[in-house]
């Protein structure tokens, strides 16, 4: 690890203006930026650390019903909080299965969502993938245990994010502050798949940093459900995961509204219009939850190692829909 200095700067435009500096990189919890330095993939000369500033802490819901999740905010604090887990369910269960207590009581919403893919040829400093300097993505064709089923060409990277789909699930956008000004974005489009750029994942720029995370009111009708499946029980990131949020009208078996987001499985998280199609305007029941699980998987393309992610989507996608509606799956 080379030698690198920690700036805490006192407000945010000072944050700002040092990320817009070469070698200069953001440090929240620090979980993957530490990680990412010992590993040679980032070595910054300086880290600019975000953790004191204002206007990126705490978690709200604001008397419209809208929740504010600060930049910082803890996972810890986001899995307990008795109103996320009451009216945003998805986003307190994605969180309260990251990682293990420790790491969420460090890792913070900001750094979760930007937190860089897992792949074991990027993570190697000894390979020059495509998402380096390379001019080769080593998982096609390579090991690809862990790889992409769906939009990974040219890249096979999954994003790893656990939050991710279930905030996109929930509709929220990013509230992101940079030498432009400030912007807010949906977490749907900020993502981008390596077709626009295999070396990043996102549409971050050059000292821009994401201050808050903002999900709108869900409705009364809503309720939300996010469900993975993982190696380890006891900590680990996702093989696959999915949230899902639908809207029926309390007494009635019509699904007005559906969102399915899967991660994991794509190096974007992955919205399935085609699952939700096959969801909206009928009663949910057992045949149009498995129909709709097919069609989330409408497309995919494994490659040597992976097929088993089709088969274990399509049942984690038919079960998280049956738990969002309060159904017992077969
Ligand atoms: C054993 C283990 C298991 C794990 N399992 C899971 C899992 O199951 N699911 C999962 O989702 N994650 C998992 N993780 C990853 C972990 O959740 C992330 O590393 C963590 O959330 C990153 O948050 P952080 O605050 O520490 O980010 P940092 O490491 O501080 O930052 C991450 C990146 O984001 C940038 N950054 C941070 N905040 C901002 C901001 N506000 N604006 C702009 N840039 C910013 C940094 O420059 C850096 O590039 C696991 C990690 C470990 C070690």
């Amino acid at each position: 690890m080379n030698r690198f200095e920690v700036i805490t700067p006192a407000d945010l435009a000072s944050a700002s203006r040092l990320l817009a500096q070469d070698g200069h990189v953001a440090f929240a919890g620090g979980v993957d930026v530490v990680d990412l330095m010992k590993q040679g993939i980032v070595s910054p000369t300086a880290l600019v650390n975000l953790k004191g500033l204002k206007e990126l802490g705490g978690i709200e819901v604001r008397p419209s019903g809208e929740l504010r999740l600060g930049a910082t905010a803890k996972l810890s604090e986001v899995a307990e909080h008795p109103a996320i887990r009451a009216r945003f369910t998805a986003i307190a269960e994605a969180a309260s299965e990251t990682a293990t207590p420790q790491i969420r009581n460090l890792a913070t919403v900001g750094g979760n969502l930007l937190q860089r893919p897992r792949c074991w040829y990027f993570r190697n400093p000894d390979v020059n993938c495509l998402k380096k300097s390379g001019d080769k993505c080593y998982a096609f064709g390579g090991l690809n245990r862990y790889h992409a089923i769906l939009g990974g060409d040219p890249a096979f990277i999954v994003h790893p994010s656990n939050l991710a789909p279930a905030l996109i699930a929930m509709r929220a956008s990013a509230t992101i502050v940079g030498p432009a000004g400030e912007h807010t974005i949906e977490l749907e489009k900020f993502f981008t798949l390596p077709t626009v750029d295999p070396k990043r994942e996102n549409s971050l720029k050059p000292g821009e940093i994401i201050t808050e995370v903002i999900v709108p009111a869900p409705s009364a009708s809503v309720s939300s459900h996010y469900l993975e499946a993982r190696e380890k029980q006891s900590f680990d990131w996702p093989l696959v995961s999915v949230a899902i949020a639908l809207d029926r009208a309390p007494g009635e078996k019509t699904i007005r509204d559906a969102r399915v987001v899967m991660g994991a499985v794509a190096p974007v998280p992955w919205r399935s219009h085609e699952a939700e199609a096959a969801l909206k305007g009928g009663p949910l029941d057992e045949p149009r939850a498995r129909a709709a699980a097919k069609a989330a998987l409408k497309g995919a393309q494994p490659m040597t190692d992976n097929a088993y992610k089709v088969v274990m989507a399509k049942v984690i996608v038919r079960r998280a829909i049956m738990s969002a509606a309060g159904l017992e799956a077969a």
